[in-house]
């Protein structure tokens, strides 16, 4: 079995979710008391979140692209980054490893192609539903449309994730709010959601809703898991 390496801590309430869900999916796959081989980089997310805001990718490139060696010299052989949003210094991150970094982006574009999705709605952080390195990926390199929800809706969402999910706060009114959202995208054309932010998957669940989601956490860590026994 292959060593997952993983950048996490973005927050650490969908890391969590990570490494339950892959210690679940080897135990399914392999029996008895096999579990993940996981090597974990987790980082204090006050100060992730305050160079967000601040603009200073550049910076955050540099600390993931450090704490991405360190899972290699450690004994990883692949590195995952544990959040959609921190996807847009990936290439940054690729640069200083040896191992392939496993996109959470082009994970869930599979899963989509699966299911003969190729138009989606994206929620998440305001960064990842209004720049390019996501929404542009999942059109250019997969041919995959995505639309998002409007102005007020994407401040609200990207308020509840940092106010809320990120500090473990399970609001049923946002809840409410969310699938409202879900059920509107729809009603666009969406013929699916992605949750695309690791800890949507917190508050709402495929169960509430019956358009299809795409829980980009679980298909994150689905897809290592897959890498690490190939
Ligand atoms: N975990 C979230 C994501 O998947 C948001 C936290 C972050 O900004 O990294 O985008």
């Amino acid at each position: 079995m292959r060593t997952l390496g993983l950048i996490g801590g973005m927050s650490w309430e969908s890391t969590v979710t990570y490494y339950q869900r892959m210690n679940q999916q080897i135990k399914a796959k392999l029996g008895g008391l096999h579990s993940a081989k996981v090597v974990l980089h987790s980082v204090d997310f006050a100060q992730i979140e305050k160079l967000q805001h601040q603009g200073q990718w550049q910076a955050l490139g540099e600390i993931l692209a450090k704490a991405a060696a360190g899972l290699e010299s450690a004994g990883a052989d692949c590195i995952l980054i544990c959040t959609n949003t921190m996807h847009k210094v990936a290439e940054q991150v690729q640069q200083a490893v040896s191992i392939p970094l496993i996109h959470i982006a082009d994970a869930t574009a599979d899963a989509l192609r699966h299911q003969n999705i190729s138009r989606v709605a994206l929620l998440g952080t305001r960064f990842t539903m209004e720049q390019d390195f996501y929404a542009g990926r999942l059109n250019q390199q997969h041919d995959i449309q995505v639309l998002t929800p409007n102005q007020a809706q994407r401040d609200k969402i990207h308020q509840v994730i940092y106010q809320e999910l990120c500090v473990g706060q399970i609001q049923p009114e946002s809840k409410l709010f969310y699938l409202q959202v879900i059920k509107e995208l729809h009603k666009q054309g969406a013929q699916g959601v992605i949750l695309g932010c690791t800890e949507i998957g917190l508050l709402v669940k495929q169960q509430d809703t019956t358009i299809p989601l795409f829980d980009t956490t679980l298909i994150h860590a689905d897809t290592a898991v897959a890498f690490a026994l190939k």
